[in-house]
């Protein structure tokens, strides 16, 4: 039987830059079967590794086709890239359980929470290097879309990583049979068909995250930057733990003055603190749950899991964590609004550096996200440069403005709200004088919030704070850049892309290192993953030196939002995540590389 589903399928790929499976295996034309692939295997054994190379194909087994898309050059290499399909006649998933967008995306990541430890309960240690693995994209407390598992109403799609087993180069069969022809299908049988799963479970995580996203899209109707359920659980287990603390923990609730209710689609009415637009104060004691409160918020742009605590903690989309990156590189950033005059007489419109300090890293931060359509800007004391958050009158009186090339964020945040619509929410228990600015202030207090807008008022208008305003009437211009194409080299040696991601927080790129520690909002290596292919491609599509960061960015964006991640990389990946336009600025901004033009015309 010859079969033309080589270049159907893939559910991933809406078509993008021509996906197509080589063809050059004469076996690929004919539709093998599970016994075909057990038995090859069996004369695979004692072979050298290269033989594996045969078995590339699709297979149709009982339940599901099994596609072997790439296979490893050694059992040390990237292991072997596999997908199934399982037709919905076998795996009926209902309708409402993926009719939506934000329900689709669940359910995908929910296929790919129950693959992942049936899958880790297979593998095992069955020779050289990666020899007996098998694995799928590992997740976190976070709701995303992958590419790891797609659905539609014909069929599901789950890509996942299989280490073909070898004692040093040579091929053990018999093991190779057992994975994929036996363990293989116990895993779709238990994990990604409908009846296996947990029929409650599984709706109330759509359910969850459809909730999650219709209160942020109601947030701005409603005059809201950010959204805290009552009950929420902010903490997390430890700095390395991203799950929920179970002991002594405070449940968070609100204040009845700042209490607002979203009616939502599954949940009905919940109840919480609504963070309103314009500059927010979080203040209070050291140790009082400022900073947990920030980081929840920070997160919040994103979905989580339902039992994480923080579902229902919901911010503006658009929302950016600023902070002080001394050390970090800038490629020619106008930071005129808050920095002037530097020693040497250093350029403040197009600044450039390989090394900033705490102040330029800090404003650099802050113009780029605006560059790029932050409409929320959120800021903790713990990371911010103390010269760029405030100047005191006394400081004011000792150094005069002439001597200080800074104009502190104080003076600049409630311009940035007036001139550009953009919020602020600040932790900040170290300076009253913010009082001045502020139009709401939060006090944690036993990690609990309480409304002290008044209080704050009152003490602002008895002491004043004698400060003289700086930095002029306006916030300033924000200039757009133009990205020098041949800047971006992904090449490395006679490779054309070399992406290599360490962890979450550094991509090799060609020959550079991108460091993104700092970008606290990139939670997970899949999306350093796709954000490196996204550079790649945005480079290849839309780079034309004509073009500003803004307007490329969002190009790519929509290519994303219309076709998937999938056109992202050349063959279907099961590693890739969602990701938001600041974090594709983010590391663009850090390839130190980087060199771009003024957009004179604007
Ligand atoms: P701050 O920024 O006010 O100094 P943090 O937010 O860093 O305080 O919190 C201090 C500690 O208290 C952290 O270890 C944090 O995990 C814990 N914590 C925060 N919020 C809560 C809470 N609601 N219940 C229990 N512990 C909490
Ligand atoms: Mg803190």
């Amino acid at each position: 039987m010859v079969t033309g589903d080589w270049d159907i399928r893939i559910l991933g790929n809406k078509n993008n830059k021509g996906v197509k499976f080589p063809l050059t295996n004469p076996q690929s034309l004919i539709m093998l079967n599970q016994e075909n692939l057990r038995s090859t295997l069996l004369q695979l054994d004692g072979c050298g590794y290269k033989a594996y190379k045969d078995i590339k194909g699709s297979y149709q087994f009982s339940d599901f086709k099994l596609i072997i898309e790439h296979i490893q050059g050694d059992p040390f290499a990237a292991p072997s890239k596999f997908i199934v399909i399982i037709p919905q006649a076998i795996a009926r998933f209902p309708d409402n359980l993926y009719q939506s967008s934000s329900r689709e995306f669940a359910l995908r990541d929910y296929l790919t929470r129950q693959f992942d430890p049936v899958a880790q309960e297979m593998s095992s240690y069955r020779g050289t290097g990666k020899s007996g693995l098998i694995a799928i994209a590992r997740i976190g407390q976070e709701v995303l879309e992958r590419t790891s598992a797609f659905i539609n109403k014909n069929e599901i799609e789950v890509r996942f990583l299989v280490g073909l087993p070898a004692r040093g180069r040579t091929i053990l069969g018999r093991q190779a049979a057992q994975m994929l022809c036996d363990e293989i299908p116990e895993i779709v049988n238990r994990t990604l068909k409908y009846n296996s799963l947990n029929a409650s479970e599984i709706q109330r995580h759509v359910e969850t995250n459809e909730d999650a996203d219709w209160i942020r899209k109601q947030l701005k109707e409603k005059g809201l930057v950010a959204f805290i359920a009552n009950g929420s659980i902010l903490p997390r287990r430890s700095g390395v733990d991203s799950r929920p603390l179970l002991e002594n923990r405070v449940n968070f609730q609100s204040p009845e003055t700042l209490e607002v209710e979203f009616n939502c689609p599954n949940q009905g009415v919940i109840k919480g603190l609504g963070i309103p637009t314009g500059i927010t104060l979080i203040v209070g004691g050291g140790y009082h749950g400022k900073s947990t409160l920030l980081q929840a918020l920070e997160l919040g742009v994103y979905n989580h899991i339902f039992g994480d605590g923080r579902e229902f903690v919901i911010t503006n989309p658009a929302a950016v964590k600023i902070r002080a990156e001394d050390g970090r590189s800038v490629a020619g950033v106008d930071i005129s609004p808050f920095i002037n005059r530097l020693p040497q007489g250093r350029s403040t419109t197009q600044f450039s550096t390989e090394n900033a300090s705490g102040s330029t890293s800090q404003a650099t931060n802050i113009i780029e996200a605006l560059e790029v359509g932050a409409e929320l800007l959120l800021v903790d004391e713990d990371t911010a440069a103390t010269n760029f958050m405030i100047r005191d009158r006394r400081m004011q009186q000792l150094i005069a403005k002439d001597k200080e090339p800074i104009t502190p964020f104080i003076d600049k945040v409630r311009q940035l709200y007036r001139d550009y619509d953009v919020s602020t929410i600040l932790v900040m228990g170290g300076s009253g004088d913010y009082f001045d600015v502020a139009d709401t202030v939060i006090a944690m207090e036993n990690f609990q919030p309480h409304d002290v807008t008044e209080k704050a008022k009152l003490i602002a208008r008895e002491n004043t704070s004698d400060r003289m305003s700086e930095g002029g009437e306006k916030f300033g211009k924000i200039t757009p850049r133009i990205p020098l194409a041949e800047t971006i080299d992904p090449s490395r040696g006679r490779r054309a892309v070399k992406l290599k991601i360490r962890d979450i927080d550094e991509v090799a790129f060609g020959t550079e290192e991108i460091d993104l520690a700092a970008v606290e909002q990139i939670i997970d290596p899949a999306q350093l993953r796709a954000i490196a292919s996204a550079i790649v491609y945005a480079k290849e599509m839309y780079l034309d030196n004509k073009r500003t960061i803004f307007e490329i960015i969002k190009r790519v964006m929509a290519d994303i939002q219309a076709k998937g991640l999938d056109i992202l990389t050349e063959f279907p990946q099961g590693d890739l995540a969602s990701f938001r336009q600041f974090e594709l600025a983010s590391a663009l901004n850090r390839l130190r590389t980087l060199k771009v033009n003024e957009d004179r015309e604007s």
